[in-house]
């Protein structure tokens, strides 16, 4: 299926219910090709979670033109739920299509975010794996990034396409606080993935993901994540048939959850 077939809510967050190839061909297409400007927020249940645990950044999501279900969880909630999504629809896969018709057609990309080293290995491997595709710019994530002139001058470069690597909440943010300074543009929050495009970061191997473990391959990588991923177990017992009964059971109810936070 590649149409776009309604929308789905998991924890108040909309999601359009779509595929990639279906969303490509209904949005980000017709958007390049009529200089509109659009804001795309893929969302995993950590990016879920933390709307609730912070209003303004639910505020942010909802400003969004689309949310994209990023993340197995979202997935297997809304199958939960009885309202089915299509498919998982990846930052990286989109970012992935973005770039191919960008340069198929001739469209520009701006890349912010990430290290110096992550953000210029990121472009020229965009580069060598798209000839075609024009480089509007590019800069590291590290810089003041909410400097109006600094927004001024990724502004001038006209991109068509905005790919902001800050992290989920940040890049959300600033994309939703300057997008008004462009006339034109697709803006799209893509997390830690110029890091997995320069090769700094590896994303999972396949088998991790077709096991639905990339969270626990990332958690290898980075025990950092471990408060993330504790949250996303929260969800992911929330949205589990057996494990939310059990809970619900003990007077533990999703919306119960929601008044606490
Ligand atoms: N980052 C940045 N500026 C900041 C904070 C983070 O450019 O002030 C970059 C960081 O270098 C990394 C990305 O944002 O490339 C965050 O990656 P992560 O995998 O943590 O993304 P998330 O899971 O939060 O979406």
């Amino acid at each position: 299926m590649t149409e776009q077939n309604g929308n789905v809510t998991v924890m108040g967050i909309e999601f359009t219910n779509t595929t990639l190839e279906g969303f490509m061909e209904s949005t980000v297409r017709p958007c390049l090709d009529g200089s509109e400007k659009c804001f795309i927020v893929t969302a995993n249940p950590e990016i879920v979670i933390a709307t609730r645990d912070h209003p303004d950044f639910k505020e942010t999501v909802q400003s969004a033109d689309h949310v994209l279900p990023d993340g197995i969880g979202i997935i297997n909630a809304a199958k939960m739920m009885g309202t089915p999504l299509q498919e998982r629809v990846s930052g990286i896969d989109t970012m992935r299509a973005m770039l191919a018709y960008a340069e198929e057609q001739g469209y520009s990309a701006y890349f912010l975010g990430a290290k110096e080293e992550a953000n210029r290995k990121a472009v020229e491997r965009a580069e060598r794996r798209f000839p075609k595709l024009k480089i509007a710019g590019r800069h590291h994530g590290y810089a003041d990034l909410d400097d109006e002139a600094f927004v001024e001058s990724i502004a001038a470069t006209e991109p068509d396409i905005i790919f902001v690597a800050l992290g989920m909440m940040k890049q959300e943010h600033w994309i939703r606080n300057h997008m008004d300074r462009f006339d034109k543009g697709v803006f799209m929050g893509v997390g830690g993935s110029f890091d997995v495009l320069s090769g700094e970061a590896k994303r999972a191997p396949d088998i991790w993901i077709r096991f639905q473990l990339e969270w626990l391959y990332r958690l290898i990588k980075q025990p950092k994540r471990i408060t993330r991923v504790m949250k996303v177990a929260q969800f992911m017992m929330l949205h589990t048939p057996i494990i939310s009964s059990i809970m619900r059971l003990f007077g533990y109810s999703k919306t119960r959850q929601r008044k606490k936070g």
